[in-house]
């Protein structure tokens, strides 16, 4: 056994289940979103549509954004020259703090690089500021949660996917006197399912947990301030740590947690993932501040948004497409097994240049591929034709079943 053929047999075996994944060289073009230039393995050129983006708004091309970053770049340069304890804490990263904290109505809140390092640092910090600490998580839970969760040295309990019963049973199973969290989402990306946030919260009430919400794909588009689901149902205060990404509805990049003072406080001192690393530079702070504060007030952007996607999964169901429908902006379409779901994005885009990436194992459960598609208000009518007609055609070509999966 060489190290040669070890890497040989790992990418092997992801060829032979069919979810081998391969990059789609992009350029999106400033002022014309959704529309994209694809690179092809050739070096010849493509133009697309892009349907998977999770820029949900289109504010990655937002003038309000574009201009404070310029601004920011003029002003103080490219990187923020260190990490936050060492020279890497600017007025551009307190004052996207600000924002956040005054977004989520908590005392402040804390940047990370990412969602992704925002919840694996906290979730894998958090037992080492409550010895004892156990972790309840819902079995969807994204990979970053399970990473911070898996290797905190703490103890957890994984609860059914939004099963009431089973967390009540999990937390029941807990000695009282032991400090607990519920960690949860409030909309599952890959079903597009919202949690029972209110229920879980009581939950946590009646057992004296505190909790963790990962808003990722809420904030920005859900509440009247884009404040996330919580926000939309009133129940922000009753949440101790509230997680979301810049990178996604806002269009920038970066991470975060709101909370009160002095659990910032505590994840800032302790959390590694936080304090040995470089902080964001400057640019992308101001940004993603400008997003933010752009995103409080423009709910019209977000109900273009809701009314898009409710749009979309109309046509779908019209054609009998066999699509998950859970009442939020994603739009997943079931194909069920790696090498058709693959089949019908590559057909997708080099036919129709649409380009959705299938979604497989491990992302979501074998037998459960998908394409999932992420309609947004700079998908207009000409784009959503040309989605509706193309799936129609290759539906029919390639005899998938049309049966709606219930949500
Ligand atoms: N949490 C969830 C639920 C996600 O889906 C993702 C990314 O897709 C993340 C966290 C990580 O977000 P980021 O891209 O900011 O690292």
């Amino acid at each position: 056994m060489t190290y040669d053929s070890s890497l040989d047999i790992a990418l092997q075996r992801l060829h032979d289940e069919g979810r081998y994944r391969t990059f789609i060289d992009v350029e999106r073009e400033r002022g014309n979103f959704p529309h994209a230039v694809r690179t092809k393995p050739d070096g010849s050129k493509q133009d697309v549509t892009i349907w998977c983006g999770n820029d949900y708004l289109g504010m990655g091309q937002h003038p309000v954004v574009l201009k404070a970053m310029h601004e920011a770049i003029d002003a103080t340069g490219a990187g923020s020259g260190g990490t936050r304890n060492i020279s890497g804490t600017t007025v551009y990263h307190k004052r996207l703090e600000a924002e956040l904290s005054d977004l989520h109505h908590k005392e402040d809140a804390l940047l990370f690089t990412s969602a992704y390092i925002a919840n694996d640092a906290t979730l894998s910090t958090l037992p080492k500021i409550f010895p004892g600490l156990v972790i309840l998580s819902d079995s969807l839970n994204h990979a970053s949660m399970i990473e911070g969760i898996r290797r905190n040295g703490g103890a957890k309990s994984i609860f059914k996917h939004n099963d009431l019963d089973d967390l009540r049973a999990k937390l029941e199973a807990v000695p009282a006197n032991l400090p607990k969290l519920i960690a949860f989402e409030s909309i599952y990306s890959m079903d597009g399912d919202f949690a029972p946030i209110e229920a879980i919260l009581d939950l946590a009430d009646e057992y004296n947990a505190l909790t963790y919400i990962d808003e990722v794909h809420a904030v920005g588009m859900y509440g009247p301030r884009g404040g996330g689901v919580a926000e939309r149902d009133g129940l922000m205060g009753r949440i101790d740590i509230i997680n979301g990404t810049l990178a996604k509805a806002y269009g920038v990049m970066g991470g975060y947690i709101a909370a009160s003072a002095k659990m910032c406080d505590a994840i800032r001192s302790y959390a590694p993932g936080f304090i040995f690393t470089t902080s964001l530079p400057p640019a992308v702070a101001a940004g993603a501040a400008a997003s933010v504060a752009h995103l409080k007030t423009d709910t019209a952007l977000r109900q273009q948004h809701q009314d898009g996607a409710a749009a979309l999964k109309l046509r779908l169901k019209g054609l009998g497409m066999p699509l998950i429908d859970n009442g939020t902006h994603i739009v997943p379409v079931h194909v069920g097994d790696p090498v058709k779901c693959k089949m019908i994005s590559d057909r997708l885009l080099d036919d129709f240049g649409i380009y959705v990436q299938p979604i497989n194992f491990p992302t979501v459960p074998r037998g459960t591929e998908r394409l999932r598609f992420t309609p947004s208000p700079v998908h207009g009518p000409e784009q959503v034709d040309a989605l509706v007609n193309a799936l129609d055609m290759l539906w029919s070509h390639c005899a998938l079943n049309r049966a709606e999966l219930a949500g």
